[in-house]
């Protein structure tokens, strides 16, 4: 009787100062002080409503520090990748390609995480250059063309590359191009190939299946749009005397204007990936495109943002204009304050333009809330919508390609840093 009260008091104290030691954090997380974490002076008095919990400071700090691997090179040599939009490509037949472009000495493949349903989440360097652009492609699960686009884009890249292509041989000395060809893989496979190819039954994507309008999807397989899942500053709040937009929503994704940030920001495996991601390699980066498939514009402006970082995301928009006559759009067109934040550019800019995760609300923060001014930097970003709307089919997807000269589009902004 004596011997069982004493353990079970034990065990009892174990369990507390386990609790105590778990929530602190303090013994699995080392505290890393340059990217983290300010006693926020963010005030709140305009903001009233959360409809996203933030997130908290042990899972930020696990996803940014999380260990990535390095793809093994194969051997062999080289192959010329011929791809011309012939087909759909399912994203293992995606995966071979990748694993082909490794071979090439100027490319090399990480892997930067995992989605939902387990696919690998890839990132491509490619050149040796100190200046690095970012390019992300189908955030978006419908979005697939953009995918297809990257990859094709890459392939012919390489190709030069490697028959020694003088000028292409001459921009991969000066930069480095990093690439993720789908951050969303689950939503890519299901929207293009079916629910069916969803291994894991059990997940949401599955579960809805016959609610879902997989033409216009954007969710992951959780039905979270991973575009409105980051712990930007703004992300999954709205301010008083608004509305909440019409296009978010506080319930999962059925594939409808309705961009769902999740119970709580950075919930998602995918955007840790895009997290650890950013973090890595924002650092020398003078530009990120967020390449997306869906209605022939270009967004660039950042009203919490520096002046100057606006004006260079407006140059990049515009490069892009000049070529496609896609709408270029800066800051006035940009909504404050209505629940839309908490996007893929919204983080990235932010960590360019030195914010830190602020335990207090979760999210990043300027940390000089009364003191608007924000650095200044010489980076950009955009998010690039080509095609006049949804679609799968493949010969509407390649005319884009070709229409609208994407390959010069994507060559102009790696070249925007001269
Ligand atoms: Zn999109």
């Amino acid at each position: 009787m004596k011997f069982s009260f004493k353990l079970v008091l034990a065990l009892v104290i174990l369990f507390f100062l386990y609790l105590y030691i778990f929530k602190r954090g303090g013994i699995f997380i080392k505290i890393d002080s340059d990217n983290i974490i300010v006693d926020s002076q963010e005030s709140d008095h305009e903001i009233i409503k959360e409809f996203a919990k933030g997130m908290k400071s042990d899972n930020y700090l696990n996803a940014i520090n999380h260990k990535s691997e390095n793809l093994n090179k194969e051997n062999n040599e080289y192959q010329k990748i011929n791809y011309d939009f012939e087909k759909l490509l399912k994203y293992t037949e995606i995966e071979q390609i990748i694993n082909n472009l490794n071979k090439s000495e100027i490319v090399a493949v990480e892997l930067i995480g995992k989605s939902v349903d387990k696919r690998n989440i890839y990132s491509l360097s490619i050149g040796k250059g100190q200046k690095h652009i970012l390019f992300n492609a189908n955030i978006h699960a419908a979005e697939v063309a953009n995918t297809m686009y990257i990859v094709k884009y890459m392939a012919d890249l390489v190709n030069k590359y490697e028959a020694n292509d003088e000028k292409i041989v001459k921009l991969l000395k000066d930069v480095k191009i990093i690439v993720i060809p789908s951050s969303n893989p689950d939503g890519y496979e299901a929207c293009l190939f079916g629910v069916n190819s969803i291994n894991n039954k059990k997940l949401y994507i599955y579960e809805n299946k016959d609610n879902i309008i997989f033409k216009t999807y954007k969710g992951n397989a959780n039905g979270v749009d991973i575009n409105r899942n980051f712990p930007s500053q703004h992300g999954g709040l709205y301010y008083q005397d608004n509305e909440l937009s019409e296009v978010v929503s506080t319930k999962p994704s059925i594939g409808y204007f309705d961009y769902y940030p999740g119970e709580s920001l950075g919930s998602e495996p995918e955007t840790k990936a895009l997290m650890y991601w950013f973090n890595k390699y924002l650092k020398e980066a003078y530009a990120f495109i967020d390449l997306h498939s869906a209605g022939r514009v270009i967004y660039s402006g950042k009203p919490n943002l520096s002046d100057k970082l606006n004006s260079y995301s407006y140059n990049l928009a515009k490069i892009v204009s000049n070529i496609t006559d896609y709408e270029a759009y800066g800051k006035e067109a940009e909504d404050v304050g209505i629940g839309n934040d908490g996007t893929a550019t919204d983080y990235a800019t932010e960590i360019v333009s030195d914010f830190k995760f602020s335990e207090k609300t979760g999210r990043l923060t300027a940390n000089k809330y009364q003191n608007p001014e924000v650095k200044d930097v010489n980076f950009g970003a955009i998010t690039l919508e080509s095609l006049e709307e949804y679609t799968f089919e493949l010969s509407t997807i390649k005319k884009e390609y070709y229409n609208k000269n994407l390959a010069k589009v994507y060559t102009s902004l790696i070249e925007s840093y001269k």
